[in-house]
Parts: structure tokens; C-alpha cells; sequence
């Protein structure tokens, strides 16, 4: 079998789409994406194709090798996201060649279903307690919100207790029936990441995410020390030699590899088995599309660390489409009480409604995230 075709579609909300087609008529679908940056990665994803063509799309390991080592300069989001889009459509093609999903060519289930969480209360967190309620009522239990708007290197008291105010209000509504995650969303430095978190820990979240920005990943087992919340990160390390720095230095329960900006499937199980082997669990990251979504779930039913999985269902993000509107299968997606179960159909085991795809890449939305401003009028992280 030889890789004849590459096609991107870029779609709404803001999503990339990679067909991979081959001589056999088997074509598998990958989701190479960087949000706000998708037509960077899709000029990598064509540059990377010349050593795609004409090869055998069964030779995942090779050809993954051949992407990151081949052109000398590797690593960052660009060209891993550009990588992981490539290695998710070759897998599907495996899968769909040998008629089987892709977790069976990892090794088989290790759980029969999978635990996911819904976002909640958008970029600037509000109406989180109206928000949860309505989740719970289809079956949601676990939840995730950012914890604040602009925070200030050392920020004022009253930016604490604003914080500090909604998580108190989810407690007080819901109790201990509900689990939440708080993403600071690298919007918070260290000196605010340790008043944040020492105030945190009474309301117990589940786990902070991203306390300060990777690129002050010192801090995270500083941070540790200093907190019994369990720390999370991971959507901006792109590859197990990322990872492997913040797993040598400690302070993360949690790793967050996302399967369209970590190198795909084939980087993201060695990344799962680096964090297995520190007692730090998985949960990938995944704000993105059907196809990541199905990317990720592959790994985590063949991944014993797997805890829980992001999943873009109503996300603030999802103007213009939602997670299943390019799905033909959307059935095997369904959530039950929060869970969902592993993908039937061979390969990724999602169907693509290409028809629609098509339609959509006429005329995709440009997407960009807003550029904030602290009241001085400096850069604020979004
Ligand atoms: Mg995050």
C-alpha cells in the first residue's frame, strides 16, 4: 500500500481536518491543529508530506521517525501538531486495513469506559453554578472552569477573593456530589499561584491546571511542596522530551498531552507510560475536534493511568459547529452518566461526513483567541 493523497479542510469552530489517502482506497483522517494558528500548521503538514508520498502508511513507526528527526529543526507546537495530525490518519488507516479499532493494536482495553468532564462557565468564569446544574442533570459529575480573568504578577487581594468567590459558590450548591478542575490557564504567576493555591485547598478542586505557564515549569514542584492540590499540565508540551523534564523535576499529578499537538497517538502511549512509571496520571487534553477526541480515547482505553478526558461538547469554544457535527457515527459517542465507552468501528472509529467538511471549508472562520490588556494597558495572558 502506498500514501497517494494529502487534503486539509479547515472547518468551524476552528478546526483542521487531514485525509490521508492511499493506492488501496483506504483513507484515514487526522486533526492537525494548533487553535489560532491552523494554516501554520497546515503549510507544515503539506512541507512534511513530501516524505509521505509513495511510502507504506503501515510503517508508522519509521515514518513518524522520519518527520521529527528527518529535517533537523524539530519539537514546539507547529511541527508536532503537523506530526500528531499525520500519525492519527495513519493509524486510522491501520485500524481500517486490519479491521480493527486502534486500541486493539495497542494491546487491548484496560477499561470498559472512559471517564469525561464538561467545560464550564467560558473564558471569563460566570454562571458556573446555572451551568453545572443543567450538566448534572445529564448525568455529569466532574467539571472544569478557568479560575480567573487578568491576574497581575502580584495582584490585589480582591482578584483572590473574586476567584476565590465562584469556587466557594460551587461548593456551597453542589457539596461533595461534584468534582472540579480549576485551569488557571497560565493566565496566574508564581507569586499568585501560591496565595490561589493555599486558598483553594479548603474547597479541595480535583486539580489546578496549568498553575503558572510551562515555560516557568521550576515552579511546579516548588508549587508541590507548598499545596496539597493535585497540579496538572501538559496541552503545551509537545513531545516525550518535554515531558520528560517536567517528570524528572516532579510536582505533577496529572499529565495533560494533547493527541493533536504531542506527536499523535504514537508519542502521546510513550508519553502515558513515562508519567505511568512517576505515578502521575493521564488526562489529554482535548477542547478540539471528533477526530482528536477519538485519537485520545484510543490511548486512554489501552492506557492503565488514563483518569479522565477533556471533550468539547458545548465548549465556549464551539461557535459554528460542535463536537459531532461532522461525525456520521454519532451514536458511538454518546456519554453515559459522564462515561463514554470505546469507539466500535475499525481504525479511529470515527466517520467523517466529508460531504460536510467540504461545504464548511468554503468559508471557515479565521480564529484567533482575544488579546486581553491588564487596566494599564499591558499584554494580560488570555
Ligand atoms: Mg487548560
Amino acid at each position: 500500500m502506498k500514501i497517494t493523497k494529502l487534503t486539509t479542510y479547515h472547518a468551524a469552530p476552528r478546526w483542521l481536518f487531514l485525509k490521508i489517502e492511499t493506492d488501496a482506497g483506504i483513507a484515514g483522517w487526522g486533526e492537525p491543529v494548533i487553535e489560532g494558528r491552523s494554516r501554520t500548521v497546515e503549510a507544515a503538514v503539506h512541507e512534511l508530506g513530501g516524505y509521505l508520498a509513495g511510502k507504506d502508511p503501515a510503517r508508522i513507526n519509521d515514518l513518524w521517525q522520519t518527520l521529527y528527526r528527518g529535517g533537523f529543526y524539530r519539537g514546539g507546537p507547529i511541527l508536532m501538531s503537523a506530526i500528531a495530525g499525520i500519525d492519527q490518519a495513519l493509524w486510522d488507516i491501520k485500524g481500517k486495513t486490519l479491521g480493527v479499532p486502534v486500541y486493539q493494536l495497542l494491546g487491548g482495553l484496560v477499561r470498559d469506559r472512559m471517564k469525561t468532564y464538561r467545560w464550564v462557565g467560558g473564558d471569563r468564569p460566570a454562571e458556573l453554578v446555572e451551568q453545572i446544574r443543567g450538566y448534572r442533570a445529564l448525568g455529569f459529575d466532574t467539571f472544569k472552569f478557568n479560575g480567573t480573568e487578568e491576574m497581575r504578577l502580584v495582584d490585589s487581594p480582591r482578584a483572590v477573593d473574586a476567584a476565590l468567590a465562584k469556587v466557594a459558590a460551587v461548593r456551597e450548591a453542589f457539596g461533595d456530589s461534584v468534582d472540579f478542575g480549576v485551569d488557571f490557564h497560565g493566565r496566574v504567576g508564581a507569586p499568585m499561584a501560591r496565595v490561589l493555591l493555599r486558598e483553594l485547598e479548603p474547597f479541595k478542586p480535583l486539580f489546578v491546571e496549568e498553575p503558572v505557564l510551562p515555560e516557568q515549569a521550576e515552579y511546579y514542584p516548588r508549587l508541590a511542596e507548598t499545596s496539597a492540590i493535585p497540579l496538572a499540565a501538559g496541552e503545551r508540551m509537545y513531545s516525550r522530551f518535554d515531558f520528560k523534564r517536567v517528570l524528572a523535576a516532579g510536582g505533577l499529578s496529572i499529565l495533560q498531552p494533547d493527541l493533536s499537538h504531542a506527536g499523535g497517538i504514537t508519542e502521546c502511549m510513550k508519553i502515558a507510560a513515562m508519567a505511568e512509571a512517576h505515578d502521575v496520571a493521564l488526562a489529554p487534553h482535548c477542547p478540539l475536534g471528533p477526530v482528536a477526541l477519538a485519537a485520545c480515547l484510543q490511548v486512554d482505553f489501552a492506557s492503565h493511568n488514563a483518569m479522565l478526558q477533556e471533550q468539547s461538547i458545548g465548549i465556549h469554544y464551539n461557535q459554528g459547529a460542535d463536537l459531532l457535527d461532522y461525525v456520521l457515527n454519532k451514536d458511538d459517542f454518546a456519554c453515559d452518566n459522564g462515561h463514554i465507552r470505546a469507539l466500535p468501528g475499525p481504525g479511529l472509529g470515527v466517520e467523517i461526513d466529508e460531504a460536510r467538511l467540504q461545504h464548511a471549508h468554503l468559508n471557515p472562520p479565521d480564529w484567533r483567541n482575544p488579546v486581553w490588556r491588564h487596566a494599564d494597558g499591558s499584554v494580560a495572558e488570555w
